[in-house]
């Protein structure tokens, strides 16, 4: 289960949305190609542009910057560590 509030995520959205972008596919676009660390110098360039002339696009790219980082807390959350093994299964034979 993500404790993230779907609440919240909905509420942020709606906030992006009725903010205005002129020129959302391209922004997107190289948004993306910065979450993924995928731009070139031309497109890094342009995104620290846009970030500074669009605001929706500078909220949206914190925002999905955000989820990523719950989302890789949440994955290394579920490596249990080995003493947590030990004492559960400790407990089972105890409970036997
Ligand atoms: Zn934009």
């Amino acid at each position: 289960m993500v404790k993230f509030s779907g609440a919240w995520l909905k509420s942020r959205l709606k906030f992006l949305k009725n903010m205005h972008c002129p020129d959302q596919a391209n922004c997107f676009k190289i948004l993306q190609l910065m979450l993924d660390n995928e731009a070139d110098e031309a497109q890094k360039a342009q995104f620290e542009w846009q970030i500074k002339n669009c605001m929706p696009c500078y909220k949206m790219y914190r925002l999905d910057a955000a989820i990523k980082e719950v989302l890789q807390t949440k994955i290394e959350v579920k490596s249990v560590p080995g003493d947590l093994v030990d004492t559960i299964k400790l407990k089972i034979k105890n409970a036997v």
